[in-house]
């Protein structure tokens, strides 16, 4: 009989440490059955990653690309060795690879690649002597054999890429929550497991400040057609799954609810109504690297308008000095910034047929005083900005006027 591949990833926390680590590698023997092939990704240990971009910072501000890569892939192949180590003294073959040794090939954008192709032929030699295979997540190798990462949280992209080019039953994703919840269980304590959620919204979700898995690898996940199963390593319970779009799943028009604190606002005051006022600024902005999201400008009623944007706040520096600079060319006003802001959002598929979600989102945010200052709709989200202080009050009535608690 053909055996079938299951492929499985643990994140960091999964393997902090080497308790964990024995504790991963027994669920994995535990999973080895006699009908399948077991292809496991992993992350690097705990706060790894993070550790070894601050060592590169404090010796420049500006580390070359190149070299974060070489250094930042290290993570990732401790754990991996690791758990093949771990799981050969229960008695199994197992073998690490790195991304390279895979094939996993990407392009050459340092610290954001992407993945190209995956030659899997070494892993598929490596299971047909029944190993089990521990692969390095996060990383590949360019056609000039440099080494490269996939962004933050790749190793999520990694599994859900191996699971398309093997062509794997299940892609299992092990983490440290028990699945993809209504809203973060740390605002809300009736926060929600979620049964089953649509690539889109967990896609929006993803990008909107839900932390629990990469958005780039979801989108991969959809494009195939992978279903996910989000679940955690420490329980047997089922978890979350990813799926696409399901009859049934629409009748449901707010599914979750995030909150991201990651941007700054930017207002360029009395800003002159002109044509190609707009493509000056935001061309200065976009000019610095800086991602500008939301983008409010008023109507004007005395020739002069305000435009407000948001950025990361970790761009918020270049992209201030951009529009000072540009607003005193075209000869604006102030340029004010306000960093205490956060980014509320309901997600939910069900919204393309539902009317008046927006309605009660304002009304419940109004209803507890909490002031919106900009908004933004996609075609399943909305999203206001408020001051951070107010945003976990904004988190819990939201979650409570769209029913999430009462989600089975
Ligand atoms: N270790 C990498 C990170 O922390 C990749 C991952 O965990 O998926 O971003
Ligand atoms: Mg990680």
């Amino acid at each position: 009989m053909k055996k079938h591949i299951v492929v499985q990833k643990y994140g960091g926390s999964s393997v902090a440490n080497i308790d964990r680590i024995k504790t991963v590698a027994k669920r994995i023997v535990d999973s080895k059955t006699t009908n399948n092939h077991l292809v496991v990704v992993v992350s690097a240990l705990g706060d790894t990653t993070d550790e070894l971009e601050e060592m590169a910072f404090s010796i420049t501000k500006t580390p070359p690309e190149r070299e974060m890569d070489m250094l930042m892939s290290t993570g990732e192949q401790i754990s991996c060795a690791l758990l093949a180590m771990a799981i050969k003294t229960m008695g199994r073959d197992a073998i690490s690879l790195t991304g390279q040794q895979v094939g996993i090939q990407t392009d050459k954008a340092h610290t954001r690649a992407r993945i190209h192709t995956i030659c899997g032929q070494r892993i598929r030699k490596a299971l047909s002597k029944n190993q089990i295979v521990i692969v390095a997540g996060f990383q590949g190798v360019s056609l000039e054999q440099e080494i490269t990462t996939l962004g933050r949280g790749g190793s999520d992209l990694t599994a859900v890429a191996l699971a398309q080019a093997l062509k794997a039953k299940v892609c299992e994703i092990y983490t440290d929550v028990k699945g993809i919840y209504t809203t973060d269980p740390r605002i809300v304590k009736q926060a929600r497991k979620i049964k089953t959620i649509t690539f889109d919204e967990m896609m929006e979700m993803a990008s909107l400040g839900a932390q629990v898995m990469q958005a780039r690898s979801i989108e991969v996940a959809k494009k195939f057609n992978i279903p996910i199963h989000v679940r955690s390593s420490f329980s047997k319970e089922e978890g979350t799954m990813i799926v696409k779009n399901k009859e049934k799943l629409e009748e449901i028009a707010v599914r979750g609810v995030t909150r991201n604190k990651s941007e700054a606002k930017i207002t360029i005051c009395a800003v002159p109504d002109q044509p190609g006022i707009a493509a000056k600024i935001f061309s200065a902005v976009s000019q610095t690297g800086a991602n500008v999201d939301i983008i409010v400008q008023n109507i004007s009623h005395t020739r002069h308008t305000d435009i407000s944007f948001t950025v990361l706040k970790k761009d918020i520096h270049k992209a201030l000095t951009a529009a000072k600079k540009i607003a005193e060319k075209i000869k604006a006003g102030d340029v004010l910034h306000e960093d205490d802001i956060a980014r509320v959002s309901i997600v939910g598929s069900g919204m393309r047929s539902h009317t008046g979600i927006a309605a009660l989102m304002f009304q419940t945010l109004a209803k507890n005083k909490i002031n919106i200052d900009m908004i933004s709709t996609s075609e399943i989200s909305i999203s206001c900005i408020i001051s951070s202080e107010q945003s976990d009050k904004a988190v819990q009535v939201l979650h409570k006027a769209f029913n999430l608690d009462k989600i089975k």
